[in-house]
């Protein structure tokens, strides 16, 4: 069990309590832990959710909290996207309880609010973190205020709603919307449930690596092509490949293929400069919400994990959206317009001949208009 944090700025360590959320300095903090011990004979099969792999997770061994949190998140099918390209794999984690992949880090982020006692969350959200977290606080009889901008998908608003979260509507850019949040974190002392700054998500987020690994029987696939904002599923992934790589069940960690779309790209700047850290940009304004992260505070590692596995970034255009949505219900596959701009970049990927590709379908279709 973790007890404590540490800094991945400045590397100073922080005791694990309820409030804290970041380092004096203003660096993500991450888990102090081990490369678990993975024993895939533990796997087998049960229960049918990611909670399968508790033991990876840093909880106490038994912890049974998530048994009164769970909604059965996990264990989304791998498909082959078209019959004419049987190494393209769809992740569908649209499949997910409140239809999209931040249940993965949801889930084990409220499971680990619950065992700390917490009666309150704050979080902010461009939409599907916000529904996730709402979703398990009210499973978990937790208050929930979601920080949200007035220009949210209605759809969206009207999910985190339903399940009796206060939403604050802010408007401003993503940036002031998390600010706000923050101050409220800080003013009230409240537990700060974060898809970005909390590391608990990752855990959840990891999953689906582990998921990869047991779908595509027990090998790792070539190559991910992963949307990304604030790197939640990204990094989420990278980490979960890592252990799989740590505990020798794979050959090396799959190449990271990171999209952003072109009006919101801070980390496709950084990348193609050469930096360690993205600089803020001025979102242009995109359709695709869900990656518009105009400063991703984790961009550091972000940067590091795609330049480890060897992978790069795309960009793409307005327009490029939209028809890829398109293309995607042609074959079936409806998803929220954000999660179009990914399989776009699918579309301009230079593949090589029996590449496995992985791309995950994060968010469903019924979620935008
Ligand atoms: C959250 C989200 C993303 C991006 O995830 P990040 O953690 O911001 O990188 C992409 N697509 C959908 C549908 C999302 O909900
Ligand atoms: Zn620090």
């Amino acid at each position: 069990m973790v007890e404590q944090y540490s800094c991945s700025s400045c590397g100073k360590t922080h005791q694990l309590t309820a409030t804290i959320w970041k380092c004096d300095c203003g660096g993500v903090l991450d888990l102090v832990k081990d490369t678990p011990k993975i024993d895939v004979s533990t796997w087998n099969n049960d229960p049918n959710s990611l909670w399968r792999y508790i033991n990876t997770m840093p909880f106490a061994k038994d912890s049974k909290t998530w048994e009164s949190v769970t909604l059965g998140e996990g264990q989304s099918p791998t498909i082959v996207l078209d019959p004419s390209e049987p190494n393209t794999y769809v992740k569908v984690d649209y499949m997910m309880p409140t239809l999209s992949f931040k249940d993965r880090g949801a889930a084990v982020l409220m499971t680990k609010a619950k065992e700390l006692g917490v009666s309150k969350v704050i979080a902010d959200s461009s939409g599907n973190a916000g529904t996730a977290i709402a979703a398990y606080a009210a499973r978990c009889n937790i208050a929930c205020d979601i920080y949200l901008s007035d220009e949210t998908s209605p759809k969206k608003i009207a999910q985190v709603k339903a399940h009796g979260a206060t939403i604050k509507e802010i408007h401003g850019t993503r940036e002031d919307i998390a600010l706000a949040a923050q101050t409220a974190v800080n003013e009230e002392k409240v537990f700060y449930a974060s898809h970005v700054y909390n590391p608990y998500f990752y855990e959840g987020t990891k999953t689906y690596a582990y998921e990869i690994y047991e779908q595509l029987k027990q090998e790792a696939p070539d190559t991910l092509i992963v949307p990304v904002g604030n790197g939640t599923l990204l990094l989420g992934a990278y980490y979960g490949f890592k252990e799989l790589f740590e505990n020798r069940l794979i050959e090396k960690i799959p190449k990271i293929i990171a999209i952003q779309a072109a009006n919101c790209a801070p980390l496709v700047q950084a990348f193609e400069k050469g930096e360690a850290i993205a600089v803020p940009v001025t979102n242009k304004g995109t359709l695709a919400e869900g990656i518009a992260i105009a400063a991703p505070a984790r961009s550091k590692q972000i940067l590091a994990a795609v330049r480890e596995t060897k992978g790069h970034f795309i960009e793409i255009k307005e327009d490029e959206i939209l028809q890829a949505r398109e293309q995607l219900a042609d074959k079936g596959f409806y998803v929220e317009i954000t999660s179009a701009a990914n399989y776009a970049g699918y579309l301009k990927y230079q593949k090589g001949t029996n590449e496995k590709i992985i791309i995950p379908l994060c968010g469903a279709g019924i979620k935008s208009s």
